[in-house]
């Protein structure tokens, strides 16, 4: 089975009635580039730059950065390369930088909040990532963002970095894209603001389900309440879309939902047409892609927009993934 789903590497992702999905990797490292790049990825919707700071004793230096995000760049060349900003804190640590203890660390010190407080350790890797800009495709994110004025702090560090290379005449790309995560409540309540602000919207799941769910992620004991599929879920993840549709900018999907196969219908029916997820998840999509008649799909979404409870969505969801092969 795997063995077959591996000759879709290099097929094309379209539905049995013509629609084209983008299947982009999530990856964390070179090695994990390699592995989506063999799975046929079609670029890179989420490079998670933390792991770039695990593992050591000290933050890593603005060339060192680089030279990672630069060869990433290169290998993705002739696609695109979705660049996020550090997303430390949570239920990610770094052993030589001490997070203080905290009551709720996923409500807490997290993310772009950390960035805009350490401005010195943001400054250096916006300064890589736009070195690195013109290697390739790179687009630039910011995770966890909550408020217009997070995405206009945000942006003005990238401005002064950008002044500052100009001034130094090192080369970077202008007009690189820059956008930001959709994985809080408040930011899907204020997409249309937000969506002023930024080139474009990546949706993040995992955190969007933890958050609009109030449903903690990391813990086993609710784990059951976890449903991606919950009305709440599907109507934050419509209006986000209709958000981003309104201001004509793009919205991808790299939460795992976009890895589960179950899910295809939704994004036929909301339009949404770039997916980023594990490389290990991209052929099981593509396959289901490639057995999915979207004008059914969309019939099956419709009826889950107005189902009232996430059971109901689960089970169509998983019988239409069933019968479309
Ligand atoms: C998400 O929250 O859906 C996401 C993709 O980011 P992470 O899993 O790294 O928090
Ligand atoms: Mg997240």
């Amino acid at each position: 089975k795997r063995e077959q789903l591996e000759l879709l590497a290099t097929v094309e992702a379209v539905t049995k009635d013509g629609v084209s999905l983008r299947l982009a990797g999530n990856i964390s490292s070179v090695k994990e580039l390699n592995i989506a790049l063999k799975y046929g990825a079609e670029g890179v919707g989420l490079f998670r730059t933390e792991f770039l700071y695990m593992d050591r004793d000290s933050f890593p230096s603005e060339e060192e950065q680089f030279e990672v995000y630069k060869l990433v760049a290169e290998k993705v060349s002739g696609s695109t390369v979705v660049i996020r900003t550090l997303d430390i804190g949570g239920d990610k640590h770094l052993d030589y930088f001490q997070l203080p203890e905290e009551q709720n660390p996923f409500l807490g010190y997290r993310a772009i909040r950390i960035s805009l407080d350490r401005k010195d350790m943001f400054k250096t890797q916006l300064t890589a990532i736009m070195r690195a800009s013109v290697y390739g495709n790179v687009k630039m994110m910011f995770p966890m963002i909550s408020s217009v004025e997070e995405v206009q702090a945000a942006k003005a560090v990238l401005e002064e970095v950008k002044a500052e290379l100009t001034q130094k005449g090192i080369p970077f790309n202008p007009h690189m894209p820059v956008g930001i995560m959709i994985e809080v409540p408040a930011a899907v309540m204020i997409a249309d603001l937000l969506a002023e602000e930024v080139d474009f919207f990546s949706i993040g799941t995992n955190d969007l389900v933890q958050y609009v769910l109030a449903v903690d992620r990391m813990n086993e004991q609710i784990a059951h309440m976890y449903h991606p599929y919950h009305p709440a879920v599907l109507r934050m993840i419509r209006m986000t879309v209709e958000a981003a549709k309104g201001a004509d900018i793009d919205v991808s999907v790299c939460g795992e939902m976009a890895a589960d196969e179950r899910s295809l219908p939704l994004w036929l029916e909301l339009g949404i047409s770039e997916l980023s997820m594990s490389p290990q998840a991209l052929l099981k999509v593509k396959h289901r892609t490639l057995n999915t008649l979207a004008s059914d799909a969309r019939e099956v979404a419709k009826a889950c927009f107005k189902h009232r409870t996430s059971t109901e969505n689960e089970k169509q969801l998983s019988a239409f993934a069933c019968k479309s092969g």
